[in-house]
């Protein structure tokens, strides 16, 4: 079959790999449809995430039709078109019990990094990616959800991440009605996260980036205020000039490690005291929170981050909250949200490659060309 092969930072190609097998009785194997490359796949890309292995097939999002299923498989049928969790659940462990699939101790023992997550390098379980014609998918019983009937399948393969990790980003925000919202990060998570803002009752909504482009279709996608803080003299001391000199409500971060880095280098001329490799969104979120506020925290880090400004946190008062998205936990939800026009998924797609066009698919999604916001690759038929 033809699958994504990583070959080092910044390349990755098309190749031929061997189908996947059942492997156990609790898999299935999937025909993928659509998949598509997210900004974590970008940490990978750049060879930010420990123990990403030359060969491996990225892709944690998306959707496609049952092949063969394990002989444990009581719920899903060979033929079912599903959306499959960009997290692997084994649904019956104290975690997954708690709601909490996105950290499942069976599918990823490791204490310190999620639970499994398809494509996403041996630190979180080393399962192949659905970048990809087919691909095992374990717990099949747990995560994958039959598309409802009439639903693009555009919209189907957000469901997989996207849309659920935006919402969870404006949940964990906590937001009250009238509440000041600020998100960092006009990726396709970030204009998700601003969206649902709304559904939680915010009052003002503003998403801060880098990208013209991302700003104007965040304004025109999820109806909020768009700065670009390279414009501004410092994204804090703005946020405190617009809300009194209290500080935001809620502060999300959908920016994660390496692209704050990146934001970092264009910054410095401004002489602002952060060292490369740091979290510059999240310092911004959490210095421009007000005292008592909620950061959320969606954007993907490594382990360690350095000099987070942790003495504000303490001295002010504010509760973080972060996780990887439940998408399991919130999936009946968000399709709701979507058959009932609350959220449109689709929009936020740019590009259709198709899958033989894997590795300019992933330059054009990571140097932000062509006015990418999310691409969508296709297989061959
Ligand atoms: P993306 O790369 O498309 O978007 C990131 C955006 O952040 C870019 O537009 C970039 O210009 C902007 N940016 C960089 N530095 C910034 C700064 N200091 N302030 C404001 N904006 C800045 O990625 P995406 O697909 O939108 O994903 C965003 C983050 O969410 C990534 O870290 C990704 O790994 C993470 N993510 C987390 C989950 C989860 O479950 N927690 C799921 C999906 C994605
Ligand atoms: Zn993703």
């Amino acid at each position: 079959m033809l699958a994504m092969n990583y070959r080092g930072p910044q390349r990755v190609r098309i190749d031929q790999k061997p189908l996947p097998q059942i492997l156990h009785p609790e898999d299935a194997i999937i025909r993928v449809t659509r998949s598509c490359i997210c900004g974590s796949d970008l940490h990978l890309y750049n060879g930010n995430v420990p123990d990403t292995r030359v060969g491996e097939t990225f892709g944690h999002e998306f959707i496609g039709v049952v092949e063969e299923v394990g002989y444990a498989i009581q719920k899903l049928k060979v033929g079912d078109n599903v959306i499959v969790p960009f997290n692997i659940a084994c649904g019956r462990c104290a975690f997954c019990k708690q709601g909490l699939y996105g950290n499942c101790h069976e599918s990823n023992p490791q204490a310190t990094a999620a639970g499994g997550i398809f494509g996403y390098s041996h630190t979180t379980g080393g399962y192949c990616g659905g970048q990809a014609e087919y691909v095992r998918v374990p717990y099949a019983d747990v995560g994958p959800t039959v598309i409802p009937e009439g639903m693009d399948l555009d919209d189907a393969v957000l469901l997989t991440d996207v849309v659920p990790t935006g919402y969870q980003a404006a949940e964990m925000g906590g937001i009250q009605k009238g509440d000041t919202v600020v998100v960092f990060g006009a990726g396709p998570i970030g204009i998700m996260a601003a969206k649902c803002a709304w559904l939680f009752g915010a009052g003002r909504v503003i998403i801060i980036d880098q990208i013209e482009y991302r700003l104007e279709f965040a304004r025109n996608y999820a109806q909020c205020e768009a700065y670009n803080f390279r414009s501004l003299e410092d994204p804090v001391v703005f946020i405190k000039k617009t809300t009194d000199s209290l500080g935001a409500d809620v502060c999300i971060d959908a920016v994660g490690a390496e692209a704050a880095g990146n934001a970092m280098q264009t910054i410095t001329g401004r002489k602002l005291l952060l060292q490369a490799g740091s979290a510059t969104a999240l310092h911004w979120a959490i210095n421009s929170v007000k005292k008592g506020g909620i950061v959320s925290i969606v954007g993907v880090y490594g382990p360690t981050d350095n000099l987070v400004p942790i003495g504000n946190v303490v001295n002010k008062g504010i509760t973080i909250r972060a996780n990887q998205a439940s998408v399991k936990r919130l999936l009946p939800k968000m399709i709701e949200h979507v058959q009932e026009g609350r959220i449109n998924p689709k929009a936020l797609i740019t590009h259709r490659i198709p899958l033989e066009e894997v590795a300019d698919a992933y330059r054009i999604f990571s140097d932000k060309l062509d006015n990418c916001i999310k691409t969508v690759l296709i297989p061959p038929s």
